[in-house]
């Protein structure tokens, strides 16, 4: 935008003289009629300085500069007159608003620069007024209210928006005392407003930042924020003007008084609840506890809330459960989590717990988080334990008592009732796999002649001698067993009747190579073996061992017979 410089002048030959010795120095226009130029500032038409002659006729110049101050604020206006008193030239100034004043004869060097310092005040005054219209246009965006203050005077100045907010629409700046302002206000926020207001004029904060409820229109109150600044000072550096901005924060302020209401109410229900309840926000930390809480963990409520738990001592270093990144799964997914922990207690005992959580999500303010509770289940897993003990003693027990059951006792061979169970097994398993199976059956001779004369106790001791050489002798695969009285049998799986014969014969060897009695007597023993056939009877299989046996002893005893 070029800036051009109006002159106005009656007087066709000032004019001429000023184009020929400033238009090199300026974009210059020139007119003798005044009243030729209102039509054009009123289409839109803007200069940058206006210099006007005083005495024209048709308009003078107090007239016409007073039409450009008012169509052209932001143009410099100049007064170029010979026919100045002093009443006239303080007319012109205070209804023009005038930069200059200039008496003719004017010098072209005042002349020029009066249009420089024009042309420097017309930027300025352009730039300020962009400035303002940027600011009212994010002001406007903001629905909030402006004001400006002198502070000296105590004199506020409020845009229509300010009014607006109160319930006031006249649509009209208007100024208003600073103590009516005050006045306006909730009695219970006067004295805050005050302080505040001291506290930023006397440099003690940057900003003037306070909320208050004004009177509205209707009569009923309203939360406002009013924020401002000093904005201006006089020439001793005391603060002159403070501009700030007013917001309506009603709604906002009720619904988190609403909430804390809320928030206070759900403290006292918890506080009721008997075991521990947290309620945590959805960055984990801490909203709110109950006195359960308090004393199971031995903290102050006021000490953690707001804190997440890695900022506390509290709570286990590292818990069986990584809670941070849990608590975030169960917001997210708006889930609940369940989980057995251990906790140490404030007297240093390690407590078991069940630690409950669950997501929530208010429908009205959208807040999220998660509740949750901790129920301290110690004595019932001290029960469980030692339930948990006798159980096991008494497995034991019964294992025991089945071992006892199937266990010779004389002998600790199986017995009877074992050897029938075992024998069956290796009958199938050498069925199914067609692998051989031999059975002995083992009679020490002339056993009650020993008993007779050597006595019951002699005997068993014979017995156990007898037992000791079959486990000896015998392979890990073999199971001996004392079937009964000085009666023996010993399943042997995988073993052919040659093999169990070999066998035998080592058992009776090792029978005659000790002196159990110690008469250099030794207790011989009979051996019956067989091996299975395929398919026959069990029934039959013990009847061909004891057959077997049979002819062991009718051969004269101390042999294996098959
Ligand atoms: P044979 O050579 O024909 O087998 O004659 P035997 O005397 O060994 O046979 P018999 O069946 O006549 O006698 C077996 C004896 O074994 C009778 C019984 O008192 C004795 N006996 C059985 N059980 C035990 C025991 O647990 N301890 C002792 N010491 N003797 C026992
Ligand atoms: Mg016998
Ligand atoms: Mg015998």
């Amino acid at each position: 935008m070029t800036c051009t410089t109006l002159f106005v002048d009656d007087d066709q030959a000032v004019l001429d003289s000023i184009r020929t010795n400033l238009h090199s120095k300026f974009s210059i226009v020139t007119a003798t009629d005044p009243r030729e130029i209102i039509p054009a500032l009123e289409a839109g038409k803007r200069f940058a300085v206006v210099v006007s002659d005083f005495k024209m006729p048709g308009m003078d110049g107090i007239t016409f500069l007073s039409r450009v101050k008012d169509l052209d604020p932001d143009s410099a206006r100049i007064m170029l007159t010979g026919h100045a008193d002093i009443k006239a030239a303080s007319k012109a100034v205070n209804e023009g608003n005038l930069l200059r004043f200039l008496i003719k004869p004017c010098s072209l060097q005042d002349i020029t620069n009066s249009v420089y310092a024009g042309l420097e005040h017309h930027k300025i005054a352009t730039s300020e007024r962009e400035l303002r219209q940027r600011m009212e246009m994010v002001i406007h965006g903001t629905a909030s209210g402006t004001w400006d203050m002198n502070v000296q005077k105590g004199e506020m100045s409020v845009n229509e928006t300010w009014q607006g907010l109160l319930g006031h629409t006249d649509h009209k700046p208007s100024r208003i005392k600073l103590h009516q302002a005050q006045r306006m206000m909730h009695p219970e926020e006067r004295r805050i407003f005050s302080n505040a207001l001291r506290s930023h004029l006397h440099g003690l904060t940057p900003h003037f930042t306070c909320d208050v409820r004004l009177r509205h229109r209707s009569d009923a109150w309203r939360w406002m924020r009013i924020c401002g600044k000093i904005t201006g000072r006089d020439e001793a550096g005391k603060p002159l003007r403070m501009s700030g901005i007013m917001t309506d924060i009603h709604e906002d302020k009720l619904t988190k008084q609403a909430l804390t209401d809320q928030i206070s109410f759900l403290d006292e229900m918890i506080d009721a609840f008997p075991y521990p309840v947290f309620v945590k926000s959805a960055d984990a930390k801490f909203a709110s506890v109950n006195c359960a809480y308090e004393r199971f963990f031995g903290v102050r409520r006021a000490e953690i809330v707001g804190k997440a738990a890695s900022d506390l001592g509290h709570l286990p270093k590292a818990p069986n459960v990584d809670f941070k990144t849990e608590y975030q799964r169960i917001v997210r997914e708006f889930g609940a989590s369940h989980h057995e922990v251990t906790f140490s207690a404030p007297d240093g005992q390690t407590r078991h717990c069940l630690h409950w959580s669950h997501a929530f999500r208010h429908e009205e303010t959208g807040v999220q988080g998660l509740v949750g509770t901790i129920v301290d289940i110690s004595e019932q897993k001290l029960v469980e334990r030692e339930l948990a003990e006798k159980n096991r003693k008494l497995a034991d027990s019964e294992a025991k008592l089945k071992q006892l059951s199937l266990t010779d006792e004389l002998t600790g061979l199986g017995n009877r009732r074992f050897f029938k169970g075992r024998i069956r097994e290796a009958l199938s398993l050498s069925m199914r796999h067609g692998h051989p199976l031999s059975l002995m059956m083992a009679d020490l001779d002339h056993f009650k002649f020993v008993n007779d004369v050597f006595g019951h106790n002699a005997g068993d001791l014979v017995l156990q001698g007898f037992a000791k050489i079959l486990r000896t002798i015998c392979r890990k695969e073999d199971t001996p067993c004392r079937s009964g009285g000085e009666e023996f049998m010993i399943i042997l799986p995988m073993t052919s009747v040659q093999e169990a014969e070999m066998l035998g014969s080592r058992i009776c060897h090792a029978m005659r190579e000790n002196d159990f009695l110690g008469n250099g007597a030794p207790v011989t023993v009979s051996i019956g073996v067989t091996q299975y056939e395929r398919n026959e009877s069990y029934q039959t299989f013990l009847e061909r061992v004891d057959q077997s046996l049979y002819r062991a002893k009718k051969q004269g005893r101390d042999r294996v017979c098959s």
